[in-house]
Order: C-alpha cells, then structure tokens, then sequence
C-alpha cells in the first residue's frame, strides 16, 4: 500500500499536483485518491512525509524529478516565561568566600562519602553536637544530586524534624511556590538547611552548633556541584558567607561561594509574617533564575 500511495503521490506532483487533498484515513491511490474538501484532508506533503524516508527524495528512482513543494520550516518562537516579565537585571558581585578545602587526611572525616546517601546516612547515626540528642529525626535534606539550583534554610521545623524531610511545613509550601514560579518543580533542585537537627522551640542555632554542622553542607555542596545557590534569610548567608552582616547588606549582589554564584534571600517563614517582603523575594529569585540561564 505505502508504495502504491508514493506512486500515485509521484504521477500528482509531476502533474503539478502538489496541493492535491487527500481524505484522511482512505488509501491514496484507486478508490480513496483525488480531491475531498472539509477538514478530514490531508495535504500531499503531509502524506508524503508518512510515507518514508525515500518519499520525494528519490530513493525509488520515480520521484527524483519531483521539487520539494514544503517551504523551509521555522520552530516556533517561544514566549518568554511569566517570571522574566520585569525581572531586575542581575545585580553586581559581593563577596568571595572559599569553601573550606578537603585535606588529604580528611580533616572533617568526611571526604570518604561520595554520594548524598552516604552523608545522609553518617548525619543520622552519629551526632555531632548538643541539638542531635533532642531530634526525632535528623533532616540532612533532599531533592536532585545533579540539581543545578540549591535552596539553603536554617534548619528543621516541628513539621520537618517530626518527618525527617526539609522544607515541608508552612514555610516549605511557600517555598515550593516560589520554586514553581520560576518555572521549576521541587524535584529539579535539592533543598537543605545549615543545621541538621531542630533546636528547641526553633530558636537560632548558636554559633558552635552551626560550625559542628557545616562540615555536611560543604560536603553536599562539593558533592552536588550546583551552578547557582540560593541562602534563605540571615543565618543561612552568614553561615555560608562567614559574614556577620545581616540580610540588607546581603541582599542585591551575587557573592560567590567558591566559584558558585549565591544569592541571598528572605526565609520564607519571615515571608510569612510579613507578606511586604514577597516582592524583593521575588525579584531575589529571579536573578537567581538568571543566573541559571546564563
Ligand atoms: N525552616 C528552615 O529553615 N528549614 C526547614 O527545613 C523548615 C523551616
């Protein structure tokens, strides 16, 4: 049948019939061929492009002679995505930090995990300092290991430390808004805190605590290798710039942790208090989102 249809499809285009209508699901050539109006045809060219790869092009000897008729196909243009709609332009550097570099002796005994497995599984079976007795669950984060993008909280909530997963209460389910706004799902990035483990009633992590728990992040970091890393509020930028500067001197640069661009943001639980601070949030995360694309 197939050759049947290039033939009769061959003998229309030397005729000059190039824009013959075929009807849609009849053979082309004896009973089916010829003109139907209506919407149920089909162009010749479309035919044609089913019928295989040596359809018009000369592959039997009798189309050889045929000019292709198809004019030269644009892709479609694709409309620019809602959130570069008056997205600020990417803000200038701010400041350089380098992460701590792994010693051929370990130093923090953790260069021996490879994989974001084997780190989860060391944080939830040792502890390393005074919040891991208190913890239901330890919460060493999750999401993509090959995520280009990394959201980085303070640490874990009631909801996550009950859960064992980052990010899943209120606060998480804003964040999940935002990662869907600039047009990603929270499969595609991981998501992580500074502290593993829940300090009582969510106070601040003190400051020996968090350098008991940073060695793991700058392992995950190393590990995952994101392209852009977005801090959300204070205690995250300062653990992860070692800068004791607060969120408005922050905010509106692009640091650089090793290389990895980072930008600062608000937590969003602080968005939860107060909903003013959702458009620099917004405009945060968009040039986080530019600097994705760059
Ligand atoms: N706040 C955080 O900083 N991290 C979480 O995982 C949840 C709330």
């Amino acid at each position: 049948m197939a050759d049947e249809r290039r033939r009769y499809l061959a003998q229309q285009m030397e005729l000059g019939g190039a824009e013959v209508i075929l009807q849609a699901g009849r053979g082309a050539g004896g009973q089916g061929g010829g003109r139907a109006g209506g919407q149920t045809g089909r162009r010749a060219e479309d035919l044609e492009a089913e019928t295989g790869p040596d359809a018009g092009r000369g592959g039997s000897g009798e189309l050889s002679a045929c000019p292709s008729a198809r004019p030269p196909v644009c892709p479609p243009a694709r409309p620019e995505p809602n959130w570069r709609k008056g997205a600020p332009p990417i803000p200038g550097p701010g400041l350089r930090i380098e992460p701590p570099t792994p010693t051929l002796l370990g130093g923090d005994g953790l260069n021996d995990l490879t994989t974001l497995d084997a780190i989860a599984e060391r944080i939830r079976t040792t502890h390393c300092c005074g919040l891991c007795p208190g913890r239901t669950n330890a919460v060493p984060g999750e999401g993509n290991p090959a995520a280009q993008l990394m959201f980085i909280g303070e640490g874990p909530g009631a909801t996550e430390d009950a859960l064992g997963r980052p990010f899943v209460g209120q606060a998480g389910k804003l964040l999940d808004e935002i990662i869907q706004a600039i047009g990603l799902a929270r499969e595609d990035v991981y998501i992580t805190n500074i502290m593993k483990c829940r300090p009582p009633q969510n106070r601040k992590p003190l400051p020996d605590e968090i350098a008991a728990c940073m060695p793991y992040l700058h392992r995950q970091i190393a590990l995952i290798r994101p392209k852009v890393i977005v801090a959300l509020g204070s205690t995250a930028a300062e653990a992860l710039l070692n800068a004791r500067k607060g969120l408005g001197e922050l905010r509106g640069k692009v640091h650089s942790y090793g290389g990895i661009p980072l930008v600062v943001t608000y937590h969003p639980a602080a968005l939860l208090r107060n909903p003013n601070w959702k458009k620099p949030t917004w405009d945060d995360v968009r040039i986080a989102r530019q600097l994705l694309d760059r």
